[in-house]
């Protein structure tokens, strides 16, 4: 923008010391110069001291004057504002000055008398050049100021710039490194990373992608991620995907994929979707782990989970899942469905004697067999222990079974190679049919094993179809069982007592504590029907401490009550025989309650004898050491070692009943009981028959030199209060 400038003013000192010459040529000056300011002075001093003060433009001086002359004066000037412009006014014969004056600098000098036109041109010069150099100077101070003015500005649009430039940088830099660290994420991430454009078209991908995939970044640019299709799952799979990731902007889920190599495996993939502002697609993010590990991991705890590791056959969990499936498609086919539980015969007894591993191993080439035999539809499942179980799926009816089950026995049946043993085993096999059997897997399975059951207790080795009438004797042993358990707490058992008598001289010499369980509703029970129970669900144990502190109690009320002291017979069972505490359970007893040892006589059957002879020396020979008697009963029963009754440190052997019932008419129990009466004589043991209920039989027991007989011909058993006047009586 131009500028317009004042006329820069200017000032002029006049110094005469004429008087005259001073006042004239002042008002000349004014009158010629109205726009100059004009100073006067008198002498050089006088002009110095307004040189000083004012700092006039022009001096225009006289050289001759008082004080201080012209020449002084100038010098002085000079020396102090070089560019002063000075116009010396003298007279023509002052040489020396003349000289002085131009050694001094001074601008102008004009003769005396004075010219005035001269003078006035001189002093218009002079102005003029001043005012031209005072304006440029005010115009080149102006644009200095401008200058700078404008310098101040850029400078501080610079330095805002430069404030700007750095703040930026700062933010590039921070960019730079945060765009450093998502490549470093994006590379060294563990999952495979796979980036496409808006139309899906492969952009970027990583490391682990191309770890898991096989495939390069440059192979795969620019193609559609479908490569990586396994073409396992459904396109209703890949639509429903699709929805979810446009709709939600993310997806994840499992699938399988394809490595370049071809081979699929299980992945992990997430998906997201990003979007510009104003919401259209420009990326794709897919990322994706391989879970071949972690589904193998899983397969193998739910392999675990449904499968017997000694055998690999599916086990019970399993078996319940397929024989639900199976029994969905049974009903939707009306067919006839099949169980049969197996259990093997004595298995217990192999395991003892050949060891662990070589039932390990029967076990394992069992399950051989059966999943060898049945067809490969059917189910084979190992239950634990030796129980097995297969489901015949497809049948016509329930009895198609039946030459199944007759195969797999005759199979089992083969002699099994172990190593360098042969062993031959038999199974007992319970069958259930679906739908007469049952509806649910867990009724038919409970069913089909309450029949084996039943073949078990039929003999063994042979095969049972489940019938109602089992049914009602299982639930009745689980009654019977829970019901037990509650007669224990609420005393519901009782003893009778049943006298034994000396053969010779009619006198009672002991009683026989024969248990009864008092039930509420269903009266006095036989010991027959709960005891067998007892025995396998270990309750025996309270229940015979119960028997034997009891019948010890009621030695000693008899006692007390007058009673001569008799022996007491009391029946241990086997389970409480296997005990090893055993002895010492008796001695507790005997000590808590008193009764002197003696008194007390334990009866063993000969089968629990015969069980672990060993064991039973052992254990009856402390039982003798305590002072109590001891009685091998239901002799003749079980298969008796000769060499190990020899062993026994027994006082007494009791002949079983079923030898006694036909004495009089079987010639074979007759001879087994003479036989028995002599051979006990011999060992020097005292013979008891028991079940005597006829005088025919007593004659010939009497005959054989039996020492005590027991039987309803004397007393049946009765109770402690019943029997206690007989007992008074016949001592
Ligand atoms: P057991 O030890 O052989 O007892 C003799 C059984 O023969 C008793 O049956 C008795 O009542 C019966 N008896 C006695 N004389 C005659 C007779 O002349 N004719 C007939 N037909 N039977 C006679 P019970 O009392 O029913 O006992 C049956 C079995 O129960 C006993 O056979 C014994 O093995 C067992 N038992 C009884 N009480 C106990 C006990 O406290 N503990 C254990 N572990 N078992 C017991
Ligand atoms: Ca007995
Ligand atoms: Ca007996």
């Amino acid at each position: 923008m131009p500028r317009t400038y004042d006329t820069p003013h200017i000032s002029l000192l006049y110094v005469e010391d004429e008087h005259e010459v001073r006042s004239l040529l002042t008002l000349t000056l004014e009158l010629s110069y109205p726009e100059l300011s004009i100073l006067t002075a008198e002498n050089g001093q006088e002009g110095l001291e307004l040189f000083e003060q004012f700092r006039p433009d022009i001096v225009l001086t006289d050289l001759s004057m008082p004080v201080l002359d012209g020449i002084a004066m100038s010098a002085e000037i000079k020396k102090r504002v070089p560019e002063t412009v000075i116009i010396a006014l003298t007279a023509c014969s002052d040489a020396h000055n003349l000289v002085a004056a131009i050694d001094l600098g001074i601008n102008s000098y004009l003769l005396k008398p004075i010219d005035q036109a001269k003078l006035l041109s001189t002093i218009t010069a002079y102005v003029n050049a001043i005012t031209d150099a005072k304006r440029m100077a005010l115009e080149l101070q102006e644009s200095h100021e401008l200058l700078e003015q404008r310098v101040a500005e850029r400078t501080l649009e610079l330095s805002h710039t430069v404030a700007l430039l750095q703040q930026e940088n700062a933010r590039r830099v921070q960019a730079e490194e945060r765009m450093g660290l998502m490549a470093k994420v994006f590379e060294h991430s563990g999952e495979a990373i796979v980036i496409t454009d808006s139309s899906n078209r492969i952009l970027a991908t990583n490391a682990s992608f191309t770890r898991i995939t096989g495939y390069h970044q440059e192979e795969v640019l620019g193609q559609e991620p479908r490569i990586l299709k396994s073409g396992r799952e459904a396109g209703s799979f890949y639509e429903s995907m699709w929805e979810t990731l446009l709709t939600n902007n993310y997806w994840q889920g499992e699938l399988y994929g394809r490595r370049k190599q071809g081979d699929i495996f299980p992945k992990l993939l997430s998906l997201s979707v990003v979007r510009d502002s104003q919401g259209r697609i420009v990326n794709y993010i897919g990322n994706f782990t391989d879970i071949s590990e972690l589904k193998q991991a899983a397969q193998k705890i739910d392999y675990l989970a449904h499968h017997d590791v000694l055998t690999r056959l599916p086990n019970r969990i399993s078996l319940k899942e397929k024989l639900a499936t199976a029994l969905e498609m049974a009903k939707q086919n009306d067919s006839h469905l099949a169980i049969l539980s197996i259990d093997l015969d004595h298995f217990k007894c192999i395991n003892d004697s050949l060891g662990h591993h070589m039932g390990d191993k029967l076990l394992s080439d069992v399950a051989s067999r059966l999943a060898e035999g049945v067809r490969n539809f059917d189910i084979v499942a190992r239950l634990g222990g030796d129980e097995y179980a297969v489901v015949l799926p497809q049948i016509t009816s329930g009895t198609a079974s039946a030459p199944i089950a007759g195969k797999i026995r005759e199979d089992l049946s083969r002699t099994f190679h172990l190593e360098n043993r042969e062993v031959v085993i038999t199974a007992s096999i319970g069958i259930s049919v679906f739908p007469h059997d049952g509806e649910t897997a867990e009724e038919l399975m409970k069913h089909a094993d309450i029949a084996m059951h039943h073949a078990k207790a039929t003999g063994r080795n042979n095969c049972q179809f489940f019938k109602r009438e089992m049914n009602v004797v299982a639930q009745e042993r689980f009654l019977l069982e829970r019901n037990m358990r509650i007669a224990l707490e609420q005393e519901e058992f009782l003893l009778h007592y049943q006298p034994q008598i000396d053969i010779t001289t009619g006198r009672v010499i002991g009683v026989e504590a024969l248990l009864r369980w008092q039930h509420p509703e269903r009266g006095l029970i036989p010991p027959d029907t709960f005891i067998p129970l007892a025995e396998v669900t270990g309750l025996i144990l309270p229940i015979g401490d119960w028997v034997l502190e009891t019948a010890c109690r009621q030695m000693l009320a008899w006692i007390a009550e007058g009673i001569p002291p008799l022996r007491m017979a009391v029946n241990l069972s086997a389970k409480q025989f296997e005990q090893e505490t055993l002895p010492d359970t008796v001695r507790k007893i005997i000590v808590k309650t008193g009764l002197a040892p003696h008194l007390l006589e334990l009866e063993i059957t000969e089968s629990a004898a015969m069980a672990d002879p060993e064991a039973t020396i052992r254990h009856l020979r402390k039982l003798r050491d305590m002072g109590v008697e001891l009685a091998i009963d239901d002799f003749g029963t079980g298969y008796s070692s000769l060499s190990y009754l020899k062993l026994f440190p027994v006082n007494r052997l009791k002949i079983d009943r079923s030898f006694v019932k036909d004495l009089e008419t079987d010639l074979d129990d007759a001879a087994i009981a003479a036989a028995t009466i002599a051979l006990a004589h011999k060992l020097g043991k005292e013979v008891v028959a028991e079940g005597v209920e006829t005088e025919g039989q007593l004659s010939f027991l009497r005959d054989q030199q039996c020492d005590v007989i027991q039987g309803y011909l004397f007393s049946r058993p009765r109770s402690a209060g019943d029997i206690s006047g007989y007992l008074r009586e016949r001592c």
